[in-house]
């Protein structure tokens, strides 16, 4: 039988989670994957100062450590981190971070600019919905222009789930292409999040399967997938959804991180 890993989810050492590490890892366990993620965040500056305060600190990587050795044998436990990543200063903070310590995978989010979140900025009726996407992606793509620290893109859609509505892909898939296009040059990986089956956003997977098909054809090879828990109940998630429907889209293998290294996994 095929043992799912579960490449994203978040702990205590999160503001926005209550659960401890090794509940995470027992869910896990319980629910027969055969490894984890932990990503907690690092939001140096974020709009939210009650977010802003985050991983990476001596704590959280012995948590890990301590994590990785209990499970040894049972669970394998990648070192991880979602850094949300913003230009300027916190750029060089995400970068020194990213060194401070020997991570196995690095995701890099996008949840908000210096002065808002992109949730904020696709409900503010002063702004077209249409106006928002492209802000966010030309966000996106500026970071990564100048970020390269990191493995992996996570939920690069993510303002699908905030937004009143999707507009046309078409309206801002020439900055998708760009930050595709980018990301494969990199040698970066996108993330399937299957939490767009825990929202009920039916054909707006995250990402969808027109980014996924597009990364593939620019020559991206490295696909993770993961649940973006917050609590035990929802570690592996879905995973089996997001499996299926990676097959689906022709593809016989995802990717793990080890030491910040993609390995395969065949579907
Ligand atoms: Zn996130
Ligand atoms: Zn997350």
């Amino acid at each position: 039988m095929f043992r799912p890993y579960d490449m994203h989810m978040h702990t205590d050492f999160s503001t926005d989670s209550e659960t401890p590490m090794e509940d995470m890892a027992e869910a896990a366990v319980r629910k027969g994957l055969r490894g984890i993620a932990i990503t907690d965040h690092y939001h140096p500056d974020y709009p939210n100062p009650v977010h802003r305060t985050g991983q990476p600190t001596p704590a959280y990587h012995r948590a890990m450590e301590r994590l990785a050795e209990a499970y040894e044998g049972r669970l394998e436990v990648f070192k991880g981190i979602e850094m949300g990543v913003l230009p300027g200063e916190t750029m060089a903070r995400c970068e020194a971070a990213a060194r401070d310590y020997h991570y196995d995978f690095i995701l890099a989010s996008f949840h908000s600019t210096r002065e808002r979140t992109f949730d904020d900025l696709a409900r503010d009726k002063r702004v077209t919905t249409e106006q928002a996407f492209r802000m966010y992606y030309e966000h996106v793509l500026m970071c990564i222009t100048l970020f390269k620290d990191y493995d992996v893109l996570a939920h690069l859609n993510l303002l699908d789930r905030y937004a009143p509505y999707v507009p046309a892909d078409s309206l801002y898939t020439d900055v998708v292409d760009e930050i595709l296009k980018t990301a494969v040059a990199d040698g970066k990986g996108l993330e399937l999040n299957t939490s767009s089956w825990r929202y009920g956003m039916g054909d707006r997977t995250t990402p969808t399967a027109a980014i996924l098909r597009r990364y593939r054809e620019l020559g991206g090879e490295f696909v993770t997938v993961g649940s973006d828990a917050h609590s035990a109940k929802w570690v592996g998630d879905h995973l089996n959804e997001g499996y299926q429907f990676l097959r689906e889209q022709g593809w016989d293998y995802c990717v793990v991180y080890r030491q910040r290294k993609p390995c395969f996994v065949k579907l």
